[in-house]
């Protein structure tokens, strides 16, 4: 007879082994309130053009469909930030540098994640060798319709933070989820409790006003959102409070105080490229395609395509202090074959002249 209890605490201290901070149980039910939460997000149309977010809810809400025979999930946290949260912030501060979300400093994490849970799940195997059996699993990565954050806070691994994101007392924020789908039927870890308490730093900080209430995110007006999922003419409200922010924002966490006690990633892949570090503005915008797209491989920039970098960087130069050098960056782009590029030069250049 197996003690899945005993079972369940082997396969958890396997996770450190593969870089995780650490990992949990779920089992595969979704609460009632959740889903709801989730319909009424989408009926406000908070998810703005990610559709995929509102296509397989059927799978979303019922990970046996996703992977049949699915009894437990097993979700893990890797750390990617390898700066100091206190140099993020300062950048916020460089006018002319170019700020980029720690999570996309490095390697795509997509990849690193995916081979990670693999070990993991075969170290899993190795265990259950000794017990006569073996599991089957999936691993996922950010790439399938579920709710990740939900079924990591139902494991334990954190609570669901005003800015939506799973946090954790003793290590923040700053982490990729993972997860791998068993038909084993462990044991599910304990949730642990919510300490945002009266604490509103991520809604009062972001620059966009995009955390509408707590534990809502109307995404259409999140940083993140409009420099990476979306594709189109980023509104004009909006432009002057992106800053120097080029890919992504991190500011609802940089600013939150749990993300003292991040723990910094010891993955080489996810270290700040060298492109990357200290780029600035024009710098970045006088780079041409060729050299652009070589530089990015590997890297989840590469994914918002080349005008989509021109128009984003473009908006932060229109932020940035006016000098010549910015000035005739901007002019010598006005003939770049993109409406949506050209659009937002003139915008950054009414700014500046
Ligand atoms: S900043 Fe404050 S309210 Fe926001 S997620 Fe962190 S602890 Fe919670």
């Amino acid at each position: 007879m197996v003690n899945y209890n005993t079972l369940t605490q082997q396969i958890l201290t396997l996770a450190p082994n593969f870089g995780f901070l650490d990992a949990g149980v779920a089992n595969i039910d979704i609460a009632t309130e959740t889903k709801n939460n989730f319909n009424t997000w989408l009926k406000q149309k908070f998810h703005g053009e990610m559709s995929y977010l509102a296509r397989n809810t059927d799978l979303r809400f019922n990970p046996d469909k996703l992977q049949a025979n699915t009894l437990s999930i097993i979700s893990v946290k890797l750390p990617y930030n390898n700066l100091n949260i206190e140099s993020l912030k300062d950048k916020l501060h460089q006018p002319h540098l170019a700020n980029i979300a720690s999570y996309a400093q490095g390697r795509d994490y997509h990849k690193v994640l995916k081979q990670k849970l693999n070990l993991y799940a075969t170290a899993i195997n190795e265990l259950l060798v000794s017990y006569n059996m073996q599991m089957h699993y999936r691993s996922f990565t950010d790439s399938a319709p579920i709710l990740e954050v939900e079924l990591a806070a139902k494991s334990g691994l954190g609570w669901r933070g005003k800015n939506t994101l799973l946090i954790n007392k003793n290590q923040g924020s700053m982490f990729f989820l993972g997860e791998i789908f068993t038909n084993l039927p462990l044991i599910p870890t304990p949730k642990i409790s919510n300490h945002c308490g009266t604490c509103s730093k991520c809604i009062d900080i972001c620059p966009t006003k995009a955390i509408i209430a707590p534990y809502i995110l109307d995404a259409t007006k999140c940083i993140s959102y409009l420099t990476i999922e979306f594709k189109g003419t980023i509104p004009v409200p909006l432009r002057k409070l992106i800053g120097n922010r080029i890919y992504g924002c991190d500011d609802c966490q940089t600013f939150c105080p749990w993300n003292k006690f991040s723990q910094k990633t010891e993955v080489s892949d996810f270290k700040t490229r060298e492109f990357i570090n200290d780029l600035t503005l024009v710098d970045a915008f006088l780079i041409e395609k060729d050299a652009w797209e070589k530089i990015m491989q590997g890297s989840a920039i590469l994914r918002i395509g080349y005008e989509c970098w021109l128009r984003n960087v473009a908006i932060a130069l229109g932020n940035s202090p006016a000098n010549t050098k910015t000035i005739a960056a901007l002019k010598s782009r006005l003939n770049y074959p993109s409406n949506l590029v050209t659009e937002h030069i003139k915008w950054a250049l009414e700014q500046l002249v």
